[in-house]
C-alpha cells in the first residue's frame, strides 16, 4: 500500500508568490490554520523576479493621480474587456496594500521629500509604480516572508510550535484537487525530493500558482509555470475566462540563444530608453493606433520633453501598452528592419549618464554584462517579444475571489478578468496584494462556515493511481512532448494568429493529447524531473487547448490576441467572455456576456472615447461630453 502523509488545515494556499503569501497572511490573521505549498523553493516565484514595480495611485510624484485615473488606464490597457469590478477594486485598494507592506517592513525607493517614489510605465498616465530599483519583486517577497516569520514567532510564543498556524511545504507539487459533495475537501501532491505523497484535507483551497509561460519556448517564465492552477481548477469543475489573451512582452533578450526570452524590464523605457530598428530609426511613432493618438507624442522632441514636463507634453510612444509595442517590433522585424538575431535595439546608453543607468537599472546592467557581454551604459540592447503573462485565468467572483466551485478561490496571475485583453506593467504586483488579501479573507470565512473536510479514500486512490501512471507506460518521452507542444504554441498560437494556423494547432494538440496519455517516466520516485514533467504535461496540454480554441473562436484583434485575418477590434466581441470548461476530459468553450459597467464608472470616460470600444446600444443614455 502506498504511504501518504495526511494533514488537516482550515485553508490550503497553493503557491508562494505574492498572491499566495498575501492570502496566507490574511487567512492566518483570521485565526485559520493555514498551509502554504510551493512547487519550488520558498521564495523562488515569479514575484521575486518582478523588476519594475507595483502600480498604485498614491499620487506621490504627481498629485493629480487617484483611483479613477488608474481605473481608466487599466480599462484602456485591457481594451475594456476587463471585469470592471475587479479593475475598480484594484484601483481603489492598491495604495492601501502598498502602504501596508511598509508596515510589514518593506523599504521602497523614496522621493526627495521622503515619500515612496513612483516611476513611469507604459499605459499609466502618471508615474505610479512603487519600486525598489529594478528589484521590486525581491523586496515584496522578502517583506511578505518576513511577515509570515513574525506571525510564526507569535504562534511559537502562544503554542510552543512555530508551525501551529502557518506551515510552509516547499518543493511540493499539488497534482489534484479533491471534492466531497461538490465542494472542495482536499488537495493531493508529492514532495519533489523524496517522491512521497501528501494529502491535505481542507474545506478551502486558494490557487495562487501563477502563469502558463512554459507552454512557449521563448518565454520570460521559469520551469514551474505549466498552468497547474488553471488545470486544477478545470478538473475540479471550475472555469477559465478568455484564455486567448496572452501577453508577449515587447522586450525579452534575443541574444545569445541560451538566454532568449529572459525579460528586459519596461523600466528601461519608463526611464527614457528608446527603440530603434536596424536602420537607426526610432520607429514607434509609426505605430500609434487611433484609439491612443490623442495621448501620445507625435515627434521625438515632444516625447523627450515629456520626461521633464509631463503636464504640457504627451507621452513617448515607447510607453504605449505592451501589446502595441510587441506588435510594432514584430512588424519591424518581419519587414526586414530587425537585427541579425531577430530583434530591435533598445537604447538607454545615449539617453542617461552611465552612473544613472547603473543606479536605476542595476539588475539589467548585470544581466546584460554577465549573460550577453553587453555594457548597457555604452551600447544598445537587442530585444524582441517574449511570452510573459496570461491575462486569461480562473473565473472568479470579483469581491470574494471564489471560483465556480464552492471552497475554491484564486488570486494573482492564475485568476482571470482583472486585466481584460492586456495587462499594464506594474498592475500584476498590485493585483496580487489586493486579490491575495481578499482571497485569504473569504477562504477563511468559508472555512468557518463549513468546518473541517474529509476526503473519500476512493478519490485518494484515484489521485495516487494517476500520479503513478507514467511509470506503467511504455510510450512517449516527456521532454520530446514538451518540445512538440512548445513548437505548436509558438508557431501557431503566437503573437499573430490566423484561422488556418489555429485549426492546425488544434489538430496537432489532439495528436499530442494521445501521446500525453502514453507519456512514460523511468527510474524511481526520488527526485525525478522526467516524472514531474510527465505530470505537468497534462496541465500544459489542457490549458493550451483552451487557448487555441478560444483564439480560433474570437474573430477580432484585441490586446494580447491578434488575428491577421480579423485585424480590427469589434465592439460586439467586447461584450463577450469566452469561458473554457471540461466536459469529461474534453475542452468545451462557451460565450458568456461581459457584466455591463455601471453608469457611475462609465461616466469616468468621455463618450467619444467609449464609442471607439462599445456598441451604440451599450452607450444608450450617456450624453456626449460625459
Ligand atoms: P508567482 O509569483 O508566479 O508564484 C506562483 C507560485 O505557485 C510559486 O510558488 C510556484 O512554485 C507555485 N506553484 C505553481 N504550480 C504549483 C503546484 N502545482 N503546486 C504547488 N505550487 C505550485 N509584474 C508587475 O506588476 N511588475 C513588474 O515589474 C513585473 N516584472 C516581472 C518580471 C519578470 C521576469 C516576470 C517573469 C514577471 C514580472 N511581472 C511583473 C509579472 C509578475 O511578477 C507575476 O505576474 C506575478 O509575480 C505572479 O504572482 P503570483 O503570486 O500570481 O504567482
Amino acid at each position: 500500500m502506498t504511504n501518504i502523509e495526511k494533514y488537516q488545515y482550515d485553508v490550503v494556499v497553493i503557491g508562494a508568490g505574492g498572491a499566495g503569501l498575501r492570502a496566507a497572511i490574511e487567512a492566518r490573521l483570521a485565526g485559520k490554520k493555514t498551509a502554504i505549498i510551493s512547487k519550488s523553493l520558498f521564495g523562488k516565484a515569479h514575484t521575486v523576479m518582478a523588476e519594475g514595480g507595483a502600480a498604485a495611485s498614491m499620487g506621490n510624484v504627481n498629485s493629480k493621480d487617484n483611483w479613477m485615473v488608474h481605473f481608466r488606464d487599466t480599462m484602456r490597457g485591457g481594451k475594456f474587456l476587463n471585469h470592471y469590478r475587479m479593475a475598480e477594486l484594484h484601483a481603489k485598494e492598491a495604495p492601501a496594500r502598498i502602504w501596508e507592506l511598509e508596515t510589514y517592513g518593506a523599504l521602497f525607493d523614496r522621493t526627495p521629500d521622503g515619500k515612496i517614489s513612483q516611476r513611469n510605465f507604459g499605459g499609466h498616465e502618471y508615474p505610479r509604480l512603487a519600486h525598489v530599483g529594478d528589484r521590486t519583486g525581491l523586496e515584496m517577497i522578502r517583506t511578505l516572508q518576513q511577515k509570515i516569520v513574525s506571525l510564526q514567532q507569535e504562534d511559537f510564543a502562544a503554542t510552543g510550535d512555530y508551525d501551529s498556524h502557518i506551515r510552509v511545504f516547499h518543493e511540493t507539487t499539488i497534482t489534484e484537487l479533491l471534492l466531497t459533495d461538490g465542494k472542495i475537501s482536499g488537495a493531493f501532491g508529492y514532495v519533489r525530493e523524496s517522491g512521497e505523497f501528501l494529502l491535505f484535507e481542507t474545506p478551502a483551497v486558494i490557487l495562487a500558482t501563477g502563469g502558463i509561460g512554459r507552454s512557449y519556448k521563448v518565454t520570460s517564465n521559469s520551469w514551474e509555470y505549466t498552468g497547474d492552477g488553471h488545470a486544477l481548477a478545470l478538473r475540479a469543475g471550475g472555469t477559465l475566462v478568455n484564455m486567448e489573451f496572452l501577453q508577449f512582452h515587447p522586450t525579452g533578450m534575443v541574444w545569445p540563444p541560451s538566454v532568449k526570452g529572459i525579460l528586459v524590464t519596461e523600466s528601461v523605457r519608463g526611464d527614457g530608453g528608446i527603440l530603434k530598428n536596424s536602420e537607426g530609426k526610432r520607429f514607434m511613432f509609426d505605430y500609434v493606433p487611433d484609439v491612443f493618438r490623442k495621448q501620445y507624442a507625435e515627434t521625438p522632441e515632444e516625447a523627450d520633453r515629456w520626461y521633464k514636463d509631463p503636464d504640457n507634453n504627451r507621452r513617448p510612444p515607447e510607453l504605449l501598452p505592451r501589446d502595441e509595442v510587441a506588435r510594432a517590433i514584430n512588424s519591424e522585424v518581419k519587414a526586414g528592419r530587425g537585427t541579425k538575431a531577430g530583434g530591435v535595439y533598445l537604447d538607454i546608453a545615449s539617453r542617461l549618464p552611465a552612473e544613472e543607468i547603473r543606479k536605476r537599472l542595476p539588475s539589467m546592467y548585470h544581466q546584460f554584462k554577465e549573460l550577453a557581454d553587453v555594457d548597457i551604459t555604452a551600447e544598445p540592447m537587442e530585444v524582441g517579444p517574449t511570452c510573459h503573462y496570461v491575462m486569461g485565468g480562473v473565473e472568479v467572483d470579483p469581491d470574494s475571489a471564489q471560483a465556480r466551485v464552492p471552497g475554491l478561490f484564486a488570486a494573482g496571475e492564475v485568476s482571470g478578468g482583472m486585466h481584460g485583453s492586456n495587462r499594464l506593467g506594474g498592475n500584476s504586483l498590485s493585483d496580487l496584494l489586493v486579490f491575495g488579501k481578499r482571497a485569504g479573507e473569504h477562504a477563511a470565512a468559508h472555512a468557518t462556515a463549513h468546518g473541517p473536510a474529509t476526503v473519500a479514500q476512493a478519490d485518494v486512490d484515484a489521485a495516487v493511481a494517476h500520479a503513478l501512471s507514467p511509470f506503467g507506460n511504455d510510450g512517449e518521452n516527456p521532454y520530446a512532448l514538451q518540445h512538440e507542444l512548445q513548437e505548436v504554441m509558438g508557431d501557431l498560437v503566437g503573437i499573430i494568429r490566423t484561422a488556418a494556423e489555429l485549426e492546425s494547432a488544434i489538430e496537432r494538440l489532439a495528436v499530442i493529447r494521445e501521446k500525453v496519455g502514453r507519456v512514460k517516466a523511468t527510474g524511481g520516485r526520488r527526485y525525478n524531473p522526467g516524472w514531474h514533467l510527465a505530470l505537468d504535461l497534462r496541465n500544459m496540454l489542457v490549458v493550451s487547448e483552451c487557448t487555441a480554441r478560444a483564439a480560433l473562436e474570437r474573430t477580432e484583434s484585441r490586446g494580447g490576441h491578434t488575428r491577421e485575418d480579423f485585424g480590427k477590434m469589434d465592439a460586439n466581441w467586447r461584450k463577450v467572455n469566452l469561458i473554457c470548461s471540461l466536459d469529461g476530459d474534453k475542452v468545451a468553450l462557451n460565450p458568456q456576456p461581459l457584466p455591463p459597467m455601471p453608469h457611475e464608472l462609465l461616466s469616468l470616460f468621455d463618450t467619444s472615447e467609449l464609442k471607439k470600444y462599445m456598441t451604440a446600444e451599450e452607450l444608450e443614455g450617456l450624453t456626449d461630453g460625459n
